[in-house]
Protein backbone atom coordinates (compact mmCIF):
# COMPACT_ATOMS: atom_id res chain seq x y z
CA UNK A 1 0.00 0.00 0.00
CA UNK A 2 1.32 3.24 -0.87
CA UNK A 3 0.15 7.18 -0.12
CA UNK A 4 1.10 10.24 -0.59
CA UNK A 5 -0.35 13.54 1.80
CA UNK A 6 0.03 16.97 1.58
CA UNK A 7 -2.81 18.55 4.16
CA UNK A 8 -4.73 21.85 1.86
CA UNK A 9 -5.71 23.12 5.46
CA UNK A 10 -9.40 22.74 4.53
CA UNK A 11 -10.46 22.43 8.28
CA UNK A 12 -13.14 19.71 8.05
CA UNK A 13 -11.04 17.53 10.45
CA UNK A 14 -11.82 20.20 12.64
CA UNK A 15 -15.41 19.72 12.25
CA UNK A 16 -18.47 17.71 13.25
CA UNK A 17 -16.06 15.23 15.25
CA UNK A 18 -15.02 14.60 18.24
CA UNK A 19 -11.75 14.68 19.16
CA UNK A 20 -10.52 12.08 21.97
CA UNK A 21 -8.11 13.79 24.93
CA UNK A 22 -5.37 13.06 27.22
CA UNK A 23 -6.79 13.94 30.59
CA UNK A 24 -4.31 17.07 30.48
CA UNK A 25 -5.93 17.60 27.49
CA UNK A 26 -8.97 17.67 28.63
CA UNK A 27 -8.33 19.69 31.56
CA UNK A 28 -6.84 21.89 29.39
CA UNK A 29 -9.73 22.52 26.96
CA UNK A 30 -12.35 22.36 30.17
CA UNK A 31 -10.15 25.76 31.43
CA UNK A 32 -10.60 27.53 28.58
CA UNK A 33 -14.43 26.91 28.30
CA UNK A 34 -14.93 24.00 26.01
CA UNK A 35 -17.06 20.57 26.49
CA UNK A 36 -15.87 17.42 26.87
CA UNK A 37 -17.91 14.37 27.30
CA UNK A 38 -17.21 10.52 28.53
CA UNK A 39 -17.75 8.07 25.82
CA UNK A 40 -17.66 4.45 27.67
CA UNK A 41 -18.00 1.34 26.15
CA UNK A 42 -17.22 -2.70 27.37
CA UNK A 43 -16.60 -6.03 26.67
CA UNK A 44 -17.01 -8.98 28.49
CA UNK A 45 -14.24 -10.31 29.63
CA UNK A 46 -15.14 -14.19 31.66
CA UNK A 47 -11.43 -15.37 31.08
CA UNK A 48 -7.67 -13.84 30.23
CA UNK A 49 -7.87 -14.28 25.95
CA UNK A 50 -5.00 -16.32 25.05
CA UNK A 51 -1.32 -14.58 24.84
CA UNK A 52 -0.89 -13.40 21.03
CA UNK A 53 -4.64 -12.16 21.10
CA UNK A 54 -3.01 -8.23 20.00
CA UNK A 55 -6.42 -7.09 19.70
CA UNK A 56 -7.31 -8.16 22.92
CA UNK A 57 -4.36 -7.25 24.21
CA UNK A 58 -4.66 -3.71 23.02
CA UNK A 59 -8.37 -3.72 23.97
CA UNK A 60 -6.86 -4.81 27.77
CA UNK A 61 -4.24 -1.99 27.88
CA UNK A 62 -6.88 0.90 27.71
CA UNK A 63 -9.62 -0.24 29.72
CA UNK A 64 -9.97 -0.78 33.06
CA UNK A 65 -11.84 -4.58 35.27
CA UNK A 66 -15.52 -4.19 36.20
CA UNK A 67 -18.53 -6.11 37.01
CA UNK A 68 -21.91 -6.12 34.61
CA UNK A 69 -23.73 -8.23 37.76
CA UNK A 70 -22.47 -11.32 38.00
CA UNK A 71 -19.86 -10.91 34.29
CA UNK A 72 -16.82 -9.52 34.83
CA UNK A 73 -16.23 -6.93 32.12
CA UNK A 74 -13.29 -4.19 30.84
CA UNK A 75 -14.37 -0.89 30.32
CA UNK A 76 -13.24 1.83 28.21
CA UNK A 77 -13.43 5.22 28.54
CA UNK A 78 -12.76 7.94 26.16
CA UNK A 79 -12.36 11.73 26.95
CA UNK A 80 -13.65 13.67 23.69
CA UNK A 81 -13.79 17.43 23.31
CA UNK A 82 -17.47 17.36 22.03
CA UNK A 83 -18.67 20.68 19.79
CA UNK A 84 -21.64 20.79 17.12
CA UNK A 85 -20.20 21.89 14.07
CA UNK A 86 -17.09 23.48 13.96
CA UNK A 87 -14.23 23.21 16.61
CA UNK A 88 -14.20 26.65 19.31
CA UNK A 89 -10.57 26.80 17.95
CA UNK A 90 -11.30 26.76 14.24
CA UNK A 91 -10.83 30.50 13.40
CA UNK A 92 -12.51 31.89 10.64
CA UNK A 93 -9.45 31.13 8.02
CA UNK A 94 -9.32 27.65 9.03
CA UNK A 95 -6.18 28.12 11.57
CA UNK A 96 -6.17 26.70 14.85
CA UNK A 97 -6.23 28.99 17.48
CA UNK A 98 -4.38 26.85 19.59
CA UNK A 99 -1.93 25.22 17.32
CA UNK A 100 1.10 25.24 19.74
CA UNK A 101 -1.13 23.39 22.29
CA UNK A 102 -3.51 21.38 20.01
CA UNK A 103 -4.39 17.80 21.30
CA UNK A 104 -2.39 14.59 20.24
CA UNK A 105 -5.08 13.23 17.54
CA UNK A 106 -4.47 16.77 15.73
CA UNK A 107 -1.49 16.40 15.44
CA UNK A 108 -1.37 12.81 14.72
CA UNK A 109 -4.33 12.96 11.81
CA UNK A 110 -5.05 11.37 9.56
CA UNK A 111 -2.93 8.90 10.65
CA UNK A 112 -4.58 7.63 13.53
CA UNK A 113 -4.01 6.07 17.47
CA UNK A 114 -5.69 2.71 16.88
CA UNK A 115 -2.97 0.02 15.09
CA UNK A 116 -5.96 -2.14 14.00
CA UNK A 117 -7.80 1.15 12.06
CA UNK A 118 -6.35 0.69 7.83
CA UNK A 119 -4.14 3.54 6.72
CA UNK A 120 -6.69 4.20 4.29
CA UNK A 121 -8.45 7.44 2.96
CA UNK A 122 -11.91 6.16 3.24
CA UNK A 123 -12.77 6.99 6.82
CA UNK A 124 -11.24 10.80 6.36
CA UNK A 125 -12.22 13.79 6.01
CA UNK A 126 -9.72 15.55 3.65
CA UNK A 127 -10.61 16.04 0.23
CA UNK A 128 -9.56 13.75 -2.63
CA UNK A 129 -6.87 16.89 -3.76
CA UNK A 130 -4.78 15.95 -0.32
CA UNK A 131 -3.79 12.91 -1.38
CA UNK A 132 -2.20 13.65 -4.88
CA UNK A 133 0.39 11.11 -5.93
CA UNK A 134 2.66 14.84 -6.23
CA UNK A 135 2.72 14.82 -2.07
CA UNK A 136 5.22 14.10 -0.32
CA UNK A 137 5.24 10.31 1.06
CA UNK A 138 3.00 9.16 3.66
CA UNK A 139 2.41 5.48 3.34
CA UNK A 140 4.93 3.03 2.34
CA UNK A 141 4.36 -0.90 2.19
CA UNK A 142 1.49 -0.09 4.48
CA UNK A 143 3.87 1.94 6.99
CA UNK A 144 3.68 5.41 7.74
CA UNK A 145 6.53 7.28 6.51
CA UNK A 146 6.98 10.13 9.19
CA UNK A 147 9.05 9.75 12.28
CA UNK A 148 7.69 12.50 13.90
CA UNK A 149 4.18 11.24 13.78
CA UNK A 150 5.19 7.63 14.75
CA UNK A 151 6.94 9.15 18.47
CA UNK A 152 3.49 11.22 18.73
CA UNK A 153 1.06 8.15 18.15
CA UNK A 154 3.51 6.02 20.59
CA UNK A 155 3.35 8.87 23.05
CA UNK A 156 -0.95 8.94 22.66
CA UNK A 157 -0.35 5.25 23.12
CA UNK A 158 1.58 5.06 26.32
CA UNK A 159 -0.94 7.65 27.56
CA UNK A 160 -3.59 5.70 27.14
CA UNK A 161 -2.34 3.09 29.38
CA UNK A 162 -0.99 5.60 32.00
CA UNK A 163 -4.85 7.10 32.03
CA UNK A 164 -6.26 4.40 33.21
CA UNK A 165 -6.56 4.06 36.95
CA UNK A 166 -7.64 7.71 36.57
CA UNK A 167 -10.03 7.70 34.27
CA UNK A 168 -11.49 4.63 36.76
CA UNK A 169 -11.68 7.30 39.28
CA UNK A 170 -13.00 9.80 37.58
CA UNK A 171 -16.15 6.92 36.55
CA UNK A 172 -15.97 6.57 40.40
CA UNK A 173 -16.03 10.13 41.73
CA UNK A 174 -19.32 11.28 38.78
CA UNK A 175 -21.16 8.16 39.71
CA UNK A 176 -20.60 6.80 35.92
CA UNK A 177 -21.85 3.27 35.58
CA UNK A 178 -23.25 3.07 32.04
CA UNK A 179 -21.40 1.59 29.23
CA UNK A 180 -21.82 0.31 25.29
CA UNK A 181 -21.02 -2.66 24.42
CA UNK A 182 -18.00 -1.98 22.33
CA UNK A 183 -17.78 -2.08 18.39
CA UNK A 184 -21.91 -1.51 18.43
CA UNK A 185 -21.81 2.34 20.04
CA UNK A 186 -20.99 4.46 23.55
CA UNK A 187 -22.85 5.26 26.05
CA UNK A 188 -21.97 9.18 25.80
CA UNK A 189 -22.13 11.22 29.46
CA UNK A 190 -22.12 14.90 30.05
CA UNK A 191 -20.89 15.54 33.53
CA UNK A 192 -21.17 19.51 34.44
CA UNK A 193 -18.16 21.21 33.20
CA UNK A 194 -17.08 22.32 36.59
CA UNK A 195 -17.52 19.14 38.31
CA UNK A 196 -16.21 17.18 35.32
CA UNK A 197 -12.99 19.38 35.54
CA UNK A 198 -12.59 18.94 39.69
CA UNK A 199 -13.35 15.02 39.49
CA UNK A 200 -10.15 15.42 36.69
CA UNK A 201 -7.92 16.98 38.79
CA UNK A 202 -8.24 14.92 42.06
CA UNK A 203 -7.91 11.97 39.74
CA UNK A 204 -4.64 13.66 38.64
CA UNK A 205 -3.68 14.34 42.18
CA UNK A 206 -4.36 10.61 43.30
CA UNK A 207 -2.01 9.53 40.44
CA UNK A 208 0.80 11.94 41.24
CA UNK A 209 0.62 10.50 44.87
CA UNK A 210 1.02 6.54 43.88
CA UNK A 211 4.53 5.47 43.39
CA UNK A 212 3.19 3.01 40.60
CA UNK A 213 0.33 5.15 38.07
CA UNK A 214 -0.28 1.82 36.07
CA UNK A 215 -1.46 0.34 39.08
CA UNK A 216 -5.16 -0.32 38.47
CA UNK A 217 -7.41 0.86 41.37
CA UNK A 218 -9.88 -2.10 42.82
CA UNK A 219 -12.99 -2.25 40.83
CA UNK A 220 -16.50 -1.75 42.57
CA UNK A 221 -18.43 -4.66 42.40
CA UNK A 222 -21.38 -5.78 39.86
CA UNK A 223 -22.70 -2.45 38.84
CA UNK A 224 -22.15 -1.50 35.39
CA UNK A 225 -25.00 -1.43 32.97
CA UNK A 226 -24.33 -2.53 29.64
CA UNK A 227 -26.57 -0.78 26.54
CA UNK A 228 -27.04 -3.02 23.88
CA UNK A 229 -29.30 -1.42 20.63
CA UNK A 230 -29.17 -5.26 19.17
CA UNK A 231 -31.66 -7.88 19.88
CA UNK A 232 -28.98 -11.22 19.62
CA UNK A 233 -26.44 -9.10 21.56
CA UNK A 234 -29.11 -8.54 24.49
CA UNK A 235 -30.24 -12.20 24.51
CA UNK A 236 -26.55 -12.89 25.05
CA UNK A 237 -25.92 -10.84 27.93
CA UNK A 238 -29.08 -12.28 29.92
CA UNK A 239 -27.87 -15.39 29.00
CA UNK A 240 -24.11 -14.79 31.44
CA UNK A 241 -25.88 -12.93 33.59
CA UNK A 242 -25.39 -9.32 32.52
CA UNK A 243 -26.41 -6.28 33.69
CA UNK A 244 -27.80 -5.05 30.41
CA UNK A 245 -30.44 -2.90 29.15
CA UNK A 246 -31.68 -1.87 25.39
CA UNK A 247 -30.07 1.38 24.28
CA UNK A 248 -33.37 2.93 24.00
CA UNK A 249 -33.49 3.06 27.37
CA UNK A 250 -30.24 5.18 27.61
CA UNK A 251 -32.23 8.70 28.13
CA UNK A 252 -33.97 7.03 31.52
CA UNK A 253 -30.35 6.73 32.26
CA UNK A 254 -29.15 10.38 31.80
CA UNK A 255 -27.05 9.22 28.90
CA UNK A 256 -26.84 9.69 24.94
CA UNK A 257 -26.47 6.03 22.53
CA UNK A 258 -23.91 6.72 20.09
CA UNK A 259 -24.89 4.22 17.87
CA UNK A 260 -21.88 2.98 15.50
CA UNK A 261 -24.03 0.09 13.53
CA UNK A 262 -27.50 0.05 11.77
CA UNK A 263 -29.62 -1.03 14.02
CA UNK A 264 -31.05 -4.67 13.54
CA UNK A 265 -32.84 -5.50 10.26
CA UNK A 266 -31.30 -2.36 8.95
CA UNK A 267 -29.63 -2.67 5.12
CA UNK A 268 -25.65 -2.89 5.05
S1 LIG B 1 -7.99 21.99 18.38
FE1 LIG B 1 -7.29 22.98 16.49
S2 LIG B 1 -6.52 21.28 15.20
FE2 LIG B 1 -7.80 20.37 16.83
S3 LIG B 1 -9.87 20.19 15.98
FE3 LIG B 1 -9.77 22.19 17.04
S4 LIG B 1 -9.15 23.67 15.47
FE4 LIG B 1 -8.71 21.62 14.67
S1 LIG C 1 -9.14 17.42 6.63
FE1 LIG C 1 -7.11 16.70 6.02
S2 LIG C 1 -6.50 18.17 4.44
FE2 LIG C 1 -8.18 19.15 5.57
S3 LIG C 1 -7.14 20.32 7.22
FE3 LIG C 1 -7.64 18.30 8.07
S4 LIG C 1 -5.74 17.10 7.75
FE4 LIG C 1 -5.62 18.89 6.38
Amino acid sequence: MQLNFACTQCGRCCQGHRVPLSVHEAMAWLRRGGDVHLLCDAVVWPAEPPAGDALAAYRRERSFAAASAAMAVRVGVILAASFPGRCPNLMDDQRCAIYAERPLVCRIYPASINPFEPLGTESKACPPEAWDARGPAFVRAGRLVDEATHALIDQARHLAMQEIPAKQRLCDALGIRVAAMANEGFAVHRPPRAALLAALEASCAAMATQADPVVPVPALPGDWCLLSARAATLEILAEIDAYALDACQAGQLGVEYLDLQPPDGAAG
